[in-house]
């Protein structure tokens, strides 16, 4: 994908500063724009950052029509309205530069050198500025940043999620120990100055680790989770739990799934690699019964509070690998009639789609946030019988190079 990508990139001309505010609606309070990211050639998470949107759009639908278009049709790319700011988890991890000074942001691309963001084109505003609240206070709290040589210092990440439509915020302080200073006294100057912080929680990672969140959870303020409102149902996120980074897009993403899927509420449903069981519940209105299959503990036990908090009454959720619990499905001869997919970025793996080949649902919905791998397991299920009938990209990640990416596939002997 990124030679791909690079050469348009080369060919394309570069938007110039003069031209941004016209491109960002007036609306959102985006005027104060002066230019689009400083930190655009350190950071390489937005590699299209400086392009039109549209333009951004153009290349990925051109890219899903060389891996998919021979399959059928690619539709158009459902992109969004305002682009911007839309990352609903923000993460900064905390350390210090040459001079001594503290500062948080983003690693700089393929390194672990932080470059110091105080504001991200994609992420949201609010919780940018939450951390640079938070950078302002470590001084006056003597806390201490980790460094990631010695292992000394306190303080390693931050990691923000705010629900879309609640308005509720959660701050996630990732430590190296347990021991907050002062901890009530800085979570009262937070709240002073964020009344809208809903959670506090200690996060503890005292390994010499590249993975930002530890296990342990110690909940200092408010109930440990945040809610938020997908698709019309509420949803309870924890720390540890995965949640689609860009709500908009979701909701966009989970009815183009549901379009596809033609559900006349009769059908056994399988919901794989299911998460808090998001994609379960907003299916679960549509069809008969639905079991959603996920390995991480903490994301089932948020789904099965989900199911309760929004009286779903038809839907399972088992903790286990999705291959192997598809493997035991089929067989102990149980039958599923459409399985919606949604695997992490490696993709699925041969278990999970040969156990759907012997399961032989009479659609198969994937889900993907990976192009690549989505095209290697689709050449698998189209060889075992299956036919690609709809593509449809989402953006789900507006100027970096990511695409989701929503399929039907169909039993070619029915
Ligand atoms: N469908 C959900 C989550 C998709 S992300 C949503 O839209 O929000 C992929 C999920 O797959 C993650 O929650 C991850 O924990 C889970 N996962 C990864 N490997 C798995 C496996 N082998 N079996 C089951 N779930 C897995």
């Amino acid at each position: 994908m990124r030679t791909k990508h690079e050469k348009i990139q080369n060919n394309d001309v570069a938007i110039k500063k003069k031209d941004v505010n016209k491109r960002i609606d007036p609306k959102n309070n985006n005027e104060k724009l002066t230019q689009l990211c400083r930190y655009q050639k350190k950071c390489g998470g937005c590699s299209y950052i400086e392009k039109e949107y549209e333009k951004t759009l153009k290349i990925k639908q051109e890219y899903a029509e060389k891996l998919f278009g021979h399959f059928c049709k690619v539709s158009k790319i459902e992109g969004m309205e305002n682009p911007y700011f839309y990352r609903n988890k923000v993460h900064a991890a905390f350390g210090r530069d040459r001079k001594g000074n503290v500062i948080s942001g983003i690693y700089e691309e393929n390194s672990h050198r932080i470059i110091n963001i105080e504001k991200c084109m994609i992420e949201n505003e609010q919780a940018d500025e939450m951390i640079c609240y938070i950078k302002s206070l470590l001084k006056s709290f003597k806390i201490k940043v980790y460094d990631e040589d010695t292992g000394y210092g306190l303080l390693r990440h931050v990691l923000i999620r705010t629900g879309h439509i609640t308005g509720q915020v959660m701050v996630v302080l990732v430590l190296s120990s347990p021991i907050l200073p002062s901890k009530n006294n800085f979570v009262h100057s937070l709240r002073e100055k964020f009344p809208q912080i809903s959670t506090v929680v200690i996060n503890v990672n005292d390994k010499k680790t590249s993975m930002v969140l530890g296990e342990r959870n110690i909940v200092v303020y408010g109930k440990g989770f945040i809610e938020d409102i997908l698709c019309g149902k509420k949803y309870r996120i924890s720390p540890h739990s995965f949640y689609q980074i860009n709500s908009v897009q979701t909701e966009v993403l989970y009815r183009k799934a549901i379009e596809f899927a033609g559900l006349k509420g009769k059908e056994i449903v399988i919901d794989a690699y299911s998460g808090i069981g998001t994609i379960g519940m907003t299916v679960s209105e549509y069809a008969k019964e639905v079991l959603c299959v996920e390995l991480n503990k903490s994301a089932v036990k948020d789904a099965i509070a989900n199911a309760k908090t929004n009286q779903i009454k038809n839907v399972k959720f088992v903790c286990d690998d999705a291959g192997s619990f598809m493997v035991n499905m089929a067989n102990q001869g149980e039958q599923a009639d459409v399985v919606f997919m949604d695997p992490p970025r490696a993709g699925s793996d041969e278990k999970f789609l040969s156990s759907v080949i012997k399961l032989a649902p009479i659609k198969v919905v994937y889900i993907s946030c990976n192009p690549d791998t989505l095209a290697r397991d689709l050449k698998y299920l189209v060889k075992y019988g299956y036919e690609v009938l709809k593509v449809c990209p989402v953006d789900l990640f507006p100027f970096t190079e990511h695409v989701e990416t929503v399929v039907l596939l169909h039993r070619t002997d029915m």
